[in-house]
């Protein structure tokens, strides 16, 4: 089988030869697409290949009847909202993530947000301790469960809002479950976001939430830019002028807010919550194992489209 790694930002390197090692090894091809410029590099390389491994690549359906031998696309990282599922299940292709294999990075840079913030982005004057303060993490999954666990090394108290975990796992973590969002942004200082960008998370931070914060609460979104409603986080942003927001994935409108805002507001340049060198081989390995796993026993174990 031709298994191909199409990435417009590159995998390390060692991620890139353990890719090509397991592929070889259990008797495949591997092939690579990196730092591609133009879609159609994309759907060129797509023609012949009966797998792909990809990271924030738009797998659109265009890409999908390019490829008419494809039978399975892993997603090498957590969220999967660049690939069209529904197009992939019509051709009954199995589209897979890699749980877990990048969380341990985002959740490091999740808290080396909070104490930017806490620290007026590492510019002269007095800044604040995250010791003590109180966290929200909105979504108890990989990420959240992790930054939980570093929060509270860290001395902070954390809450957790997730409708599909039971409160029994969060109390036995030692979080508390908030029984509402509304409860949740209410009472905490920082509240951090690792919901899945889906039909009913997109836009749904907005001024109704926000507006609840405590006066000096930063928002920190390592999940979504898509999850945030933006015209409203401008407005709330305008009407508390406490409020923080610090993202790893740039808003639409970045530029307004760092205008108005100052040092109340952060991006960083490029989104790199994964991209740590361990974060990058756990990713493409598992993504690489996956696929010989799946063409040697039909194993689906981490499939997130319709079978
Ligand atoms: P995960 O699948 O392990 O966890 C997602 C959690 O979201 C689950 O526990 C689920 O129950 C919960 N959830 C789903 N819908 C919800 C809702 N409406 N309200 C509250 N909780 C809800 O995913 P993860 O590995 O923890 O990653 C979380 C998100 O972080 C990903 O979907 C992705 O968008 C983002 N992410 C960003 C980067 C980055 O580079 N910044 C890297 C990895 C993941």
């Amino acid at each position: 089988m031709k298994i191909l790694t199409a990435t417009e930002k590159p995998f390390a390197a060692a991620a890139v030869n353990g890719i090509k090692e397991i592929c070889q090894a259990a008797g495949h091809e591997a092939v690579l697409l990196e730092k591609y410029t133009d879609r159609q590099q994309l759907l060129d390389a797509a023609a012949d290949a009966d797998a792909l491994i990809v990271r924030s690549d738009k797998v659109t359906p265009e890409v999908i009847a390019a490829a008419p031998k494809l039978k399975i696309v892993v997603r090498a990282g957590a969220g999967y909202d660049n690939i069209s599922l529904d197009a992939c299940t019509e051709r009954g292709i199995v589209v897979m993530n890699t749980p877990g294999q990048n969380s341990n990075a985002v959740a490091e840079l999740a808290l080396a947000m909070m104490i930017y913030m806490s620290r007026n982005c590492f510019t002269p004057g007095t800044g604040k301790e995250i010791s003590g303060k109180k966290l929200g993490i909105q979504a108890y999954g990989n990420v959240g469960r992790l930054v939980a666990a570093k929060a509270k090394a860290l001395g902070m108290e954390v809450m957790a809002y997730d409708p599909f975990v039971p409160a029994e796992k969060m109390l036995a973590d030692g979080v508390v479950p908030a029984t509402t969002l509304e409860e949740m942004y209410s009472s905490c200082n920082f509240i951090s976001l690792h919901i899945p960008a889906t039909a009913e998370t997109r836009g749904s931070i907005g001024y109704s939430l926000l507006s609840l914060m405590p006066d000096g609460a930063c928002l920190v979104n390592t999940a979504r830019k898509e999850v945030i409603n933006e015209a409203e986080l401008v407005k709330v942003l305008s009407d508390r002028a406490g409020l923080k927001y610090v993202t790893d994935i740039a808003a639409d409108c970045q530029a307004e807010l760092n205008e108005k805002f100052g040092k109340r507001v952060f991006a960083t340049p490029k989104k790199m919550g994964a991209e740590t060198a361990e974060a990058n081989i756990n990713a493409g390995l598992a993504a690489a194992r996956q696929i010989v796993e799946y063409f040697a026993t039909g194993c689906t174990r981490f499939q997130v489209n319709a079978k």
